[in-house]
């Protein structure tokens, strides 16, 4: 039980990555809390308290984190999992698309970082581990607001480490590569093979692998782990 008695709470967990984190995470004797925006698409691995939570909506944070504290004492471990993909390039991108995507993939990381820490401060703990990609590292063409949202994510997660580095909050980001989820499963097959055929590993990968690498991030074997990045991508940024 490497998640033993932790209250945690993982965004975007109905389906896809988040899901899989949700059900490990229980399984590994932790306090689930699994938001969406939607209800979750198959039953988890292991028993998981489900609400909803918009991560764009400050007052939606606020309350889940309040109702959070209230039920279970405290907030040991947050996922800042939710996220969209567009790939726009810069000329095609229209302002609705550009703020739709930073809303959702960078604002929810501050929003959710925000509340997690004011909460962690006065425990003098807490793991947060904030979801940003290969391509908040390095860059395709196209797809420009989420390598802004995915950049900023990264930095905001260093940022974030170094001003709680002193307080028992620990913040890393992870950057899946190529993940079966409902999210590429819905994508332009041929665009799927780009990105798996320049992968080393000449696969995507499955939404668990990534779930394990936030179990070791949010677990106390990385009591010394802080302001890092975990590439799970089959070798995509070693190349
Ligand atoms: P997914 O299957 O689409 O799951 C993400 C979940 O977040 C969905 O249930 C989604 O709902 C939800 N969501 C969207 N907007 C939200 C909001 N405003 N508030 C709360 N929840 C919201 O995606 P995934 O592939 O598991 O991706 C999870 C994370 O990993 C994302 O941050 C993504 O950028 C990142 N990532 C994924 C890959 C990959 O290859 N899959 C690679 C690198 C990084 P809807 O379905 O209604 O949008």
């Amino acid at each position: 039980m490497r998640l033993e008695g932790k209250v945690a709470l993982i965004t975007g967990a109905a389906g896809g990555i988040g899901h899989a984190v949700a059900g490990l995470f229980a399984t590994e004797g932790a306090i689930v809390i699994a938001a969406d925006i939607k209800l979750p698409q198959k039953p988890y691995a292991g028993d998981v308290e489900t609400i909803m939570l918009d991560v764009t909506r400050e007052e939606q944070w606020a309350s889940a984190v309040a109702a959070i504290v209230r039920k279970h004492g405290r907030l040991d471990v947050l996922i800042n999992n939710a996220g969209i993909i567009a790939y726009e390039p810069l000329d095609k991108l229209e302002m609705k698309d550009w703020q739709k995507m930073i809303a959702v993939d960078q604002t929810g990381v501050f929003l959710g970082m925000r509340e997690a820490v004011r909460v962690m401060r006065k425990q003098q703990a807490g793991a947060i581990v904030n979801i940003s990609s290969i391509w908040g590292s390095a860059a395709v063409p196209g797809a420009h607001s989420y390598h802004a949202a995915k950049g900023a994510v990264r930095n905001m997660s260093k940022n974030a480490a170094m001003t709680y580095a002193g307080e028992g909050i620990r913040v890393n980001s992870v950057h899946p590569g190529f993940i079966h989820t409902p999210l590429t499963d819905a994508q332009n097959p041929d665009l799927n093979r780009i990105v798996i055929d320049t992968t080393p590993m000449k696969r995507g990968g499955q939404p668990i692998e990534i779930a394990y690498g936030c179990l070791f991030l949010a677990s106390d074997e990385a009591s010394f782990v802080t302001g890092a990045e975990l590439n799970i991508d089959g070798g995509y940024l070693a190349q």
